[in-house]
Order: structure tokens, then sequence, then C-alpha cells
């Protein structure tokens, strides 16, 4: 295969191909391959967070579980007024935003599913360490969820043909699935969902680019996120390496393009007043 058909199939040549199909991603234009509803995705996604909340332990901290509102709060409403400011079409228009945090302190992982379902484990709270780092993290989770990564991977994986479940959730077979499943744990469900994969190298990037700027036009001190790395690699000393660094790729080359980036992010995105 040369290197133009090569394009053709998995670059931005998708246009051409699918024409309908094919986007980009907000602020950085990267195209994208989209064959998935998003509307079905985030049911399917929905549906499992309701498995989380039933199966897990909820903690009852709330004076972090409120910090975590406050930001994902200050978060929705930035994204959507930058967009709309932008004269963007808003990518978060049909979400419905939602946060809990999970009491266990041996997962040190946060996400977020299509559609922002956010989920924050106790355990993670050690490496976010003060509100501009639970910002951080948090930022980056919901920039997955506001570039569609997911909706990107399981697209390709139609393209590609090799996830038969895709069909599943094209029919809404995986979500009947979900909805009858009563005896499945959680991190089964999390796997359907493909929230324990880690993203591509691209997408990660992206991710840590938009949360930048998502955490800046929310008000937050965006330099903290190089502290929140590093207290990652120091949590990966350990015996066990921790979630969010088995789905997310070694913090060493991160944490020197968020250094390069960071200056400019934060003039260029500065807290949207409202
Ligand atoms: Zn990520």
């Amino acid at each position: 295969m040369n290197r133009r058909k090569f394009l053709g199939y998995f670059g931005c040549g998708c246009c051409s191909l699918l024409l309908p199909s094919c986007t980009s991603a907000p602020i950085t234009q990267r195209k994208q391959l989209k064959l998935i509803p998003e509307s079905k995705l985030n049911a399917q996604a929905a549906a499992i967070y309701e498995r989380v909340k039933e199966n897990e332990k909820m903690s009852d901290d709330t004076k972090t579980l409120n910090d975590i509102k406050n930001i994902g709060k200050r978060m929705e409403n930035s994204i959507h007024v930058y967009f709309q400011r932008s004269n963007i079409p808003d990518p978060t228009l049909g979400f419905d935003w939602e946060y809990i945090l999970i009491d266990n302190e041996k997962v040190k992982n946060a996400w977020c599913m299509p559609g922002g379902k956010i989920a924050v484990y106790t355990g993670m709270l050690e490496v976010t360490n003060n509100t501009n780092g639970l910002a951080a993290v948090m930022g980056h989770e919901i920039a997955h969820a506001v570039a569609k990564h997911s909706i990107e991977r399981a697209s390709r994986n139609v393209a590609l043909n090799v996830a038969t479940q895709v069909t599943d959730i094209l029919t809404g077979g995986k979500l009947s699935t979900i909805n009858r499943t009563t005896g499945m744990n959680t991190v089964g469900l999390l796997a359907e969902m493909g929230i324990l994969n880690p993203f591509n190298r691209k997408q990660e990037s992206e991710a840590d680019y938009l949360g930048l700027i998502f955490a800046s036009l929310s008000g937050y001190d965006i330099r903290e996120t190089i502290k929140v790395w590093e207290r990652m690699k120091e949590a990966n000393k350990g015996k066990t390496p921790p979630e969010f660094i088995s789905t997310h790729p070694s913090p060493e080359n991160r944490i020197k393009k968020i250094n390069e980036w960071l200056n400019e992010i934060i003039i260029k995105y500065p807290p949207i007043q409202t």
C-alpha cells in the first residue's frame, strides 16, 4: 500500500471516502473519523455509569466531592461559553454531566465517559493533592470526552472490521446486555466501554493540550499540571503502576510538552468571565 493510499484509509483522506463521518477535533483541528452515532455511545456510557454507582462504594468525603463538582461546573460553563464566543458548535451540547467520588484508596485513577460521566477514585487524591491538581486531571479526562476520543476509537474499530461489539452498539444490543447483566463487575463493564484501554498517543497529547486550555479558561493555575505528573511519576515507583499510568503513556515526554505549552495557553486562554 503506498503512502497516499494509506492516508486515504486512515489519514485525513477519510473525508473523500466517508464525507459525512469525517470531522475535526475542536481547537486542534485534527481530522477524525466518526462512524458511531454519539447518542448511542452516550446512552451506553450512561447505563454503565449507573452500574458503577450501584457496585462501587461512594465516598462520604463531601468536601472533596463538592470540590470535584465545583471544578466540573466551572469547566462545563467555560467550555460552553468558549465555543459559543468562538462561533464553533459546542461539542458538549448532548452531554449530561455527572460527578462521583469512588471510595477506593487502592485505585489511582479518574475517568470521564462519553457524554460527561465523570469519576474520581479517592486513591487519586494523593496525586492531585489540591484543587488545581484536581482541575488538571479533570481537564484532561473531560478533554477526552469533549474531543470524542471514544467515538473515534470505536469508529476505527468499525473501519478495521475487528470489533464485532461495535455492531452491538449500533443496534443497541450491547446496551440491552448491560441493562440485563447484574452480575458483571465494574471493571468488566468499564472494559466493555473501553474506559480502561489506553487512547493512542495523538489522542493523549490532544487531551493534555485541551485539558490545559479548559482548566485555564476555568480559572485554575495550570502550572500545577507539571507537579501532578511529577507526583504520578513518584507514585509509579512502587511495585504496581497506578491505573492512571497503565491507561496513559509515560509522564516523561508529556511533562516536556506541557512545559512548552504552558505560557502560551495561559496568555491565549485566560479565565472566562461570565
Ligand atoms: Zn488520557
